[in-house]
C-alpha cells in the first residue's frame, strides 16, 4: 500500500485558482480611478486639504502596481526594480495626504526616503540575485510599516461623521498592515525554492487578494474623508452668519429648540438675552456699510468670548444677536447682559484713522413663566428689549420687572 506523503509547507491544501494578474490589475485600476475621482474633488473644492496628495498618491501606487504586473507577465524584468519604488514614494505622498487633511504640515521627504529606500534594497537584490524570497520579505516589512505609520496617523478624534471615515480608513490601512506581517511569516516559513513572486496555492493567493481589497478600501475611505470634509463644510456654511461667524437665525431655532427639550427633561431654567445695537444706523450713514460690518463682527466675537460652549449664540437680525442660556434663570441672564453691555461700552474699534464707539441694549427672559414655548419666551426678551430702548436705551430691562412695572401702572 502507498504510504501518504507528509504535508510540507507551502504545499497546497486547497488550490484557490485565484488569477493573480487580475487582482493586481483590478487593484491598480481602482487606485488609478480614485486618484482620477480624488482630483477632481482637489480642483472642485479648495477646503479638503490632502486630496491633491492623496490623488497623486493613488496615481503613483496604482500606475507602478501597473508596472509590476507588466514586469511580472515578462516585459521587462528590469522594471522588476521600479514597481516597488513607485508604490514606496505614492504611499508617501496618502501618508502626507492625511497629514495635510488634519491641517498639519506635510512630511514631504517620506515618499523621497521611501522611494530612495525602495531603490536601492530592490536594485541590490536585481544586481546580486538575491533569492525572491528574501526581496519580498524585504519590501512586505517596509509596507507594512508605511500602512501602519498612515493607520496611526488617520487614528483622529473628529466629529461625525468625519469619526466614522477616519475610522474606516485606520482599520483599512491597519488590516493591510497585518496582512503584511502574516506574509512575511508565512516566507519566513517557506522554502526558497518554491516562493515565486506569484506562487499559487492556498495561501500566497489569499494574501494578494486581502491585501488588494485591503487598499481598495484605503483607496474608499479616501474618497469618504473628501466626501465627508465637503458635506461637514457646507452643513456649516448652511449653520452659520457669513459675516459674524456665529450661528444664523434658522439654526438657532433648531439649537434653541434642544436646549429647551433638556432643560424640560431636567427641570433646569434656561434664559434668552436679546441685544441690539443703539443707532446703528448712524454709523452706517457717518463711516459707511463696512465699518458697521466691522462693528457687527466685533460685537460677536465679544459675545463668543464671554459665552459658554453649551450656550446658543445667533445673529438674529440685522443688528440684533440673541443668546440662549442653559441652566440660567433671569437673574443670571441680566447679569451676563450686564457684563456685556459694559464691555461693549468700554470697546474702542479702530476704524481707518477713527475710532468708533457705541452702546446697546438687552432685554432678558426665562423660561419660568412660558412652559416648553420657545417662541413666546424670546418674544418676552424682544419686549423687555424694546422696554429698554424707550426707556433711554444702553441698558438691560428684564421681561419680570417690565411685567411688574406693567401690573403696577395698570393698578395705579
Ligand atoms: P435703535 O437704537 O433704535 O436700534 O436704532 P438703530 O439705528 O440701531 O436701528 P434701525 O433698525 O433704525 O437700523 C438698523 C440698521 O442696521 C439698518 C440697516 O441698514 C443696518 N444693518 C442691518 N444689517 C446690516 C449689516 O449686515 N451690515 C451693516 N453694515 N448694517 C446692517
Ligand atoms: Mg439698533
Ligand atoms: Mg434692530
Amino acid at each position: 500500500m502507498q504510504k501518504e506523503l507528509p504535508r510540507t509547507l507551502g504545499q497546497p491544501m486547497l488550490d484557490l485558482h485565484l488569477d493573480l494578474y487580475t487582482i493586481m490589475i483590478m487593484v491598480s485600476a481602482t487606485s488609478l480611478l480614485t486618484a482620477g475621482i480624488m482630483t477632481l474633488i482637489s480642483f472642485h473644492s479648495e477646503n479638503v486639504k490632502g486630496a491633491r496628495q492623496w490623488a497623486m498618491g493613488l496615481f503613483c501606487s496604482g500606475a507602478s502596481l501597473a508596472i509590476t504586473v507588466a514586469a511580472l507577465s515578462g516585459w521587462s524584468s528590469s522594471l522588476r526594480v521600479f514597481g516597488p519604488v513607485g508604490i514606496g514614494f505614492g504611499l508617501g505622498l496618502i501618508y502626507c495626504g492625511i497629514e495635510a487633511f488634519k491641517g498639519q504640515r506635510c512630511s514631504y521627504w517620506l515618499p523621497f526616503v521611501l522611494g530612495a529606500q525602495m531603490l536601492i534594497q530592490n536594485y541590490l537584490f536585481y544586481r546580486f540575485q538575491v533569492a525572491i524570497r528574501m526581496s519580498l520579505i524585504a519590501n512586505s516589512a517596509l509596507f507594512s510599516v508605511v500602512f501602519a505609520l498612515c493607520a496611526r496617523a488617520a487614528m483622529v478624534k473628529a466629529p461625525q461623521p468625519l469619526r466614522t471615515a477616519f475610522v474606516f480608513a485606520t482599520s483599512s490601512f491597519a488590516f493591510v498592515a497585518i496582512i503584511g506581517l502574516f506574509r512575511i511569516y508565512y516566507l519566513y516559513q517557506t522554502p526558497s525554492e518554491s516562493v515565486t513572486f506569484l506562487s499559487q496555492g492556498a495561501i500566497n493567493p489569499m494574501f494578494v487578494m486581502l491585501a488588494g481589497l485591503g487598499y481598495m478600501s484605503i483607496a474608499l475611505s479616501l474618497v469618504l474623508m473628501a466626501v465627508f470634509k465637503l458635506a461637514s463644510d457646507l452643513r456649516e456654511q448652511a449653520s452659520l452668519d457669513s459675516l459674524t461667524g456665529v450661528l444664523n437665525r434658522r439654526s438657532f431655532e433648531q439649537e434653541s429648540a434642544r436646549l429647551m427639550a433638556r432643560a424640560l427633561r431636567t427641570g433646569e431654567p434656561l434664559a434668552a438675552i436679546m441685544i441690539d445695537v443703539d443707532f446703528f444706523k448712524r454709523i452706517n450713514d457717518l463711516h459707511g456699510h463696512q465699518a458697521g460690518d466691522e462693528v457687527l463682527r466685533q460685537i460677536a466675537a465679544l459675545l463668543q468670548s464671554v459665552t459658554r460652549k453649551e450656550d446658543c449664540l445667533a445673529r438674529y437680525g440685522g443688528e440684533e444677536f440673541c443668546i440662549m442660556l442653559s441652566g440660567t434663570n433671569e437673574a443670571g441672564a441680566v447679569l451676563l447682559a450686564e457684563r456685556i453691555r459694559l464691555l461693549y461700552l468700554a470697546l474702542r474699534i479702530q476704524w481707518n484713522n477713527e475710532i468708533l464707539k457705541g452702546t446697546l441694549s438687552a432685554g432678558v427672559a426665562d423660561s419660568r413663566a412660558f412652559g416648553a414655548n420657545l417662541s413666546a419666551m424670546v418674544g418676552a426678551a424682544d419686549m423687555a428689549l424694546y422696554r429698554a430702548k424707550n426707556e433711554g436705551r444702553n441698558r438691560t430691562v428684564a421681561y419680570s420687572e417690565y411685567e411688574l412695572k406693567r401690573e403696577y401702572a395698570a393698578a395705579g
